[in-house]
């Protein structure tokens, strides 16, 4: 049977940010949670910025458009609500955005859902608990609503849902079940929603299956068939997109190809954030049409052609990065949708994900180098490029020449740029031998440190930062508008650096941090000291529900000039007996949370970033400082999708890692804190790592963790989160006692530390203080 394509479309993207261009979301949200405006007032943003980006988008040209990605926290949790899966203990909430935003963040007497990454991006989705007596119904008036919203402005609007495999996969399972047995009952409420998607005049719905890019079984293979086959059987139905983004479906290609869907969404840019990271040959990484990429590559032209069931469906050509920044180089792009063309039976221009991981638009960055400036492209421009590609297909290169153009010789300016290496860097890291990499025995270390630190059993500590408050924020802002002179802002930073020590004392912790009042954000800080980085304006992107982060562009070689943190850090031991920890960002961090060069391997990058941190390590050594924490809380987010590359990829990081903290003597001990759940794949990594110490975040996933690294053979110390810093509860002595005691039946009170889940600097002073005395009443209780 052939399938014509009905009423297919040529330009698109697959889904689009929602915290507003100058991040309005988050400001009305945060109000909201304040108690400042009403829901009404809440609603009434979110209103206004929707109508906006759709009206901006259909007048940039896209003749259809993604409609359902908003979201007031997260597109994970909307599906929860949408099939009725919100956990019991927020269900009796009678306040329909009380209960969501109680699911998101718990309250005094509720606890959240566990957060962690989606794929291996930088955003975190809330995992939803499926289970036996999970009732499904469906509740689809968030997206009928927006997608009525969206018809009443004339937009060719594509409702966007999470599709039942992708939602049920990344769940959480309750008592002993797998998420994905419960499909059966989950599968009619998607028939339900797909005829309801029909009779409010949808002509295509995008389902969202990014779990298809990653290792499936067997059975799961054959439970995505029953699926589609199912949806497509459906005779009241919009035409159905799936959408595969962040790799390379593989075998689910000609799988779902078969399955009467009418179109599918391909990732021709990346298999992991649509730069060189792991395939080790950064030329063939973009819109490559090379077979013989790396696994961990995107989506080729030869994967496309190798199915020929795709010949009549409309493929969505996602050959514009929607997760890394760069230009895109349009005669590659050209190049692949011309080959396209012969195995579609129609093609779509669109970007390889949601720009849900890419600022809103270069629009305010008037402060950039304008040769910098050219060789980017945000959401905005990235929907132009979209355009262009689109119109290019359709009537040729001459209808987009000046265009082209413009582009070309950004391109050019970037590979001839000058700032792009520095050969002293390359010179001392090729010097440096395998042996730069490597500490004495674990043991020897060990026993050197108890002597110089004499800490007590069970010592207590934080993971870094105290909370950023509102003068510490003034400072920085006062600094930047030139109110105050950098010798003023600095006295601020001292005395709140101060004040973080003197309250320490005061709750009696064992080894102390400086606050981190001075960082902004803690790659940011070191990236705007660093040469081969620049800072954009305006560049926000959403870490998690009102969190947005800024991440520093890593355009060029990476060279430290000075000390980054030594006066700090040695200003807060100058005022305490106490050892004071030295904090850093680990290099695997620094990418994970940068754009990154796409211009060469990441593990070449990551080892410029390491020997910048090394010689922070070694300055701070020689200032007093006997104990330096280097995070890497990223160390899981960058594991590739598909099993076959993720060794190579954790060699590099560990190797980093190590790099950076094997420069010190043995007498100095090395901290490390991880944090973001779900440790189980790198769980032999992080004992690779070699640090003395890890701070772990456990406490939203139970200790779970630790029996994990007893498994691994992991015999140094550990902190595990014993309470979560990312509600503002205030845990009791109890539950930490409790917590302790359940860290003790896996690890050794000689290696056990005490420490929240991570870093402070999101909470209050109110509860921090108090939750970290309960933290040091437990410690000496469990003594
Ligand atoms: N040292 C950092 C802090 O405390 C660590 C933050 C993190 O793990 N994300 O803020
Ligand atoms: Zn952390």
């Amino acid at each position: 049977m052939t399938v014509t394509v009905h009423n297919p479309f040529t330009a698109t993207v697959l889904g689009i940010p929602r915290i507003g261009p100058r991040r309005e979301l988050k400001r009305a949200t945060e109000s909201y949670w304040a108690g400042r405006i009403d829901a009404a007032a809440l609603h009434a943003t979110g209103r206004e910025l929707r109508t906006r980006q759709l009206t901006d988008l259909v007048a940039a040209g896209l003749d259809s458009v993604p409609v359902g990605t908003f979201s007031y926290y997260d597109q994970m949790l909307d599906t929860a609500v949408m099939v009725g899966a919100l956990p019991p203990r927020v269900t009796g909430i009678a306040d329909p955005l009380d209960r969501y935003f109680a699911a998101a963040r718990g309250t005094d007497t509720v606890e959240p859902l566990e957060m962690t990454k989606w794929f291996d991006t930088n955003y975190h989705y809330l995992v939803p608990e499926i289970g036996p007596d999970t009732a499904f119904t469906l509740h689809a008036d968030k997206l009928l609503d927006e997608l009525r919203e969206a018809r009443d402005l004339g937009v060719p609007a594509r409702p966007v849902v999470i599709g039942p495999l992708t939602f049920l996969k990344l769940s959480k399972g309750l008592d002993g079940i797998a998420p994905l047995d419960r499909l059966t009952d989950l599968l009619p409420l998607y028939r339900d929603l797909l005829g309801l998607l029909a009779a409010a005049g949808a002509d295509w719905v995008q389902i969202d299956e990014p779990a298809l890019v990653t290792d499936l079984t067997d059975a799961e293979l054959a439970l995505m068939r029953r699926t589609y086959a199912d949806l497509a059987g459906l005779s009241q139905r919009p035409a159905i997109l799936v959408a595969t983004y962040f790799g390379r479906p593989g075998a689910a290609l000609p799988a779902l190809a078969d399955m009467g869907v009418e179109g599918i969404a391909l990732d021709f840019v990346s298999g992991n954030s649509g730069d060189a990271r792991h395939s080790g040959n950064p030329g063939d990484a973009q819109h490559s049409g090379n077979p013989g990429d790396a696994q961990g590559s995107g989506t080729t032209v030869a994967d496309v052609a190798a199915v020929p069931a795709l010949a009549d469906k409309l493929v969505v050509a996602g050959v514009v990065d929607g997760r890394n920044i760069w230009r895109t180089d349009l005669d590659r792009a050209l190049a692949s949708l011309g080959t396209l063309l012969g195995s579609a039976g129609a093609l779509a221009v669109s970007t390889s994900s949601s720009l849900l991981h890419v600022p809103y638009s270069l629009e305010g960055e008037t402060e950039l180098d304008p040769a910098l400036r050219s060789w980017l492209a945000f959401g905005e421009e990235k929907i132009a490029e979209v355009r262009l590609l689109a119109t290019a297909l359709h009537e040729g290169t001459d209808a987009i020449a000046g265009e082209l153009s413009t582009a070309r010789a950004a391109l050019a300016s970037r590979s001839a740029d000058p700032r792009l290496r520095d050969e002293a860097v390359r010179a001392r890291l090729a010097a440096l031998g395998d042996d730069a990499a490597r500490r004495s025995p674990a043991e020897e270390r060990r026993a050197l440190q108890r002597e110089r630190l004499r800490l007590p059993l069970l010592p207590t500590t934080t993971i870094g930062s105290y909370p950023q408050t509102s003068a510490i924020r003034q400072a920085r802002a006062a600094l930047r508008k030139g109110e105050i002179t950098a010798a003023q802002y600095d006295e601020r930073m001292r005395s709140e650096i101060a004040d973080v020590v003197a309250l320490q004392e005061k709750l009696g912790l064992d080894v102390l941090v400086h606050g981190e009042p001075e960082r902004n954000d803690m790659v940011q800080y070191f990236a705007e000291q660093l040469d081969g980085f620049f800072a954009t304006a305006n560049g926000w992107v959403q870490s998690y529900g009102t969190r947005c982060v800024r991440p520093p562009i890593l355009y060029g070689d990476v060279v430290r000039r000075a000390p980054m943190t030594v006066e700090w850090i040695g200003y807060a031991q100058s005022l305490t007996d106490k050892p004071v920890k030295g904090m850093l960002t680990g290099p695997v961090t620094i990418l994970a949370w940068s754009f990154v060069r796409d211009d060469q391997p990441l593990a070449d990058t990551a080892r410029q970033v390491a020997l910048a941190i090394r010689d922070e390590t070694v300055d701070l050594q020689d200032a007093g400082i006997r104990i330096v924490q280097v995070d890497e809380p990223a160390l899981r987010e960058l594991l590739p999708l598909r099993a076959n590359a993720k060794q190579a990829y954790l060699d590099w990081a560990v190797t980093a890692f190590r790099l950076a903290t094997s420069g010190v003597s043995d007498a100095t001990q090395i901290h490390t804190h991880l944090c973001y759940s779900e440790f189980g794949e790198v769980i032999g990594a992080i004992a690779d790592l070699d640090a003395d110490v890890t701070s772990i975040e456990a406490a939203r996933s139970h200790m779970e963790v630790l029996d994990d690294l007893n498994a691994a053979g992991f015999h140094l110390g550990v902190g595990p989160g014993v309470y979560d810093i990312h509600s503002p509860r205030v845990p009791s002595v109890e539950e930490i006692t409790a917590s302790l005691r359940s860290a003790l039946k896996a690890v050794p009170a000689e290696r056990l530390w005490v420490n929240p889940d991570c870093g402070l600097k999101t909470r209050g002073p109110a509860e921090v203080e108090a939750s970290l005395h309960n933290m040091v009443t437990a410690a000496r209780a469990v003594r």
